[in-house]
């Protein structure tokens, strides 16, 4: 079964295209600046040149057409037919409470996504113009939905409200969702592999560190906190995000400065984070020779990071009552050793101490804690498109199955 990933940001398609018999990946792309006259498409095959084209594109259904002509190309292609495609995986930021699992999309799942952008209005709309391409474009082609927040749909109440007046929750949705869930699920499922043990046995902090960060308590298998809130601006220090600040600042810069709430929300979102407090970059590389260089704001935005990490990895072994393992992944998690190891140096009362060898490779899945050490600490690099995959197998398959039935009882 080959599965066509999509993920659409406001002006952005990224896509994957998986041969789910072997997991394998047949071509990966990206649209860039959908909308402008100098739109970038970039196409790439395993062990092939990769094409980059600037050209107008007017729209994300337009884009999609685009993709399915390259896939099917004689040069670029990867596939004979529009009908070796037999699934489209979408990523969808926001499931807000109606969405705990990935779901196929129906006309009624439609409605269910429409009520959810006033949640993430940014985010979702995006991702619906994708979905009606595709249904557009692929009629007979089912389709499922895959969201940033349903893994983490199993946190308790006391996790995920917030103490505001309760009918805010009511009226408005107010509350803790969490976002990463993609990334947190896969990686726990691969960490509970790796040790050999079931998910339903372990205690797992999960943290995706990347240009946005979020850790995760993941308990019996189930998320039961996380670091990001009603948006994905809370929690941690991020590249550009202030993570977790005290909410009356904002009011106070806003009769300080004459900022507009727009203005403030394009500084806590853009201007904040690591390259607010260096002033140097959102790119931990960076930040990172400036702070060798000498540079001291660099070097405060990285003891900020690591602190805050820290200090959640202590909070959540504390809510789950103890930790086996401790999984690092995304851009900063897979490939910064520095970082993982300023975190868990500080972790003796854990229990657990970094195997430096282990620690400074990259790029592979592998436990980077001594054999000794009593918590495992693991780098396990994402792959949110394979989850995207392997759950829109599961559901067309399921689907599949169900009509089979349905028909062979018809009949009788
Ligand atoms: P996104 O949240 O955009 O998906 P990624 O998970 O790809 O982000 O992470 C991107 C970030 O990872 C970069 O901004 C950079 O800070 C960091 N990063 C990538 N490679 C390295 C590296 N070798 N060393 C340190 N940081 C890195």
């Amino acid at each position: 079964m080959n599965v066509l990933v999509v993920n659409c940001g406001s002006s952005s398609l990224k896509y994957q295209l998986l041969d789910m018999t072997t997991e394998t990946e047949l071509a990966k792309g990206l649209f860039e600046k959908i909308g402008d006259q100098d739109a970038i498409f970039t196409h790439k095959r395993p062990n092939a040149d990769k094409l980059e084209r600037i050209e107008p594109i007017l729209n994300h259904k337009e884009a999609l057409r685009i993709l399915l002509d390259i896939l099917v190309d004689a040069e670029y292609g990867v596939i004979k037919s529009m009908d070796e495609i037999d699934a489209v995986g979408h990523r969808v930021v926001h499931g807000g409470e109606k969405f705990a699992d990935s779901v196929l999309i129906t006309p009624a799942v439609m409605e269910a996504l429409e009520e959810c952008c006033a949640l993430a209005p940014l985010h979702n709309p995006p991702n619906i113009q994708g979905i009606e391409a595709c249904q557009a474009i692929m009629p007979n082609v089912p389709q499922v939905g895959v969201f940033d927040t349903a893994f983490h749909q199993t946190m308790p109440k006391e996790a995920y409200m917030y103490a505001l007046p309760y009918e805010y929750y009511e009226d408005y949705g107010i509350r803790r969702y969490g976002f990463h869930g993609t990334s947190h699920k896969y990686v726990a499922q691969r960490c509970a592999e790796l040790m050999g043990k079931h998910m339903s046995d372990l205690r797992i902090i999960t943290c995706h560190l990347g240009n946005g960060s979020s850790v995760s308590a993941i308990k019996g298998g189930r998320s039961i906190d996380t670091t990001m809130g009603f948006t994905p601006l809370s929690g941690l220090i991020m590249g550009t995000r202030t993570g977790d600040i005290d909410p009356a600042i904002v009011p106070f810069l806003m009769e300080k400065t004459g900022m507009t709430y727009e203005e403030i929300d394009r500084v806590m979102n853009k201007e904040s984070g690591v390259l607010g407090i260096s002033g140097v970059s959102n790119d931990f590389r960076v930040i990172e020779e400036a702070a060798a260089n000498g540079n001291k704001r660099a070097q405060l935005a990285l003891n900020m990071f690591h602190y805050k990490v820290r200090r959640v990895i202590g909070a959540f072994a504390a809510v789950m009552g103890g930790v086996d393992a401790i999984v690092f992944t995304a851009g900063i998690g897979e490939n910064d050793d520095i970082i993982r190891s300023r975190i868990i140096e500080h972790f003796d009362y854990l229990d657990t101490t970094l195997d430096q060898k282990a620690n400074k490779m990259h790029g592979e899945e592998r436990i980077i804690s001594t054999p000794e050490s009593k918590v495992k600490v693991i780098c396990i690099p994402t792959n949110e498109e394979l989850a995207i995959c392997r759950d829109t197998v599961e559901i067309v398959t399921k689907k599949m199955v169900e009509d089979t039935v349905k028909d062979v009882l018809g009949n009788n």
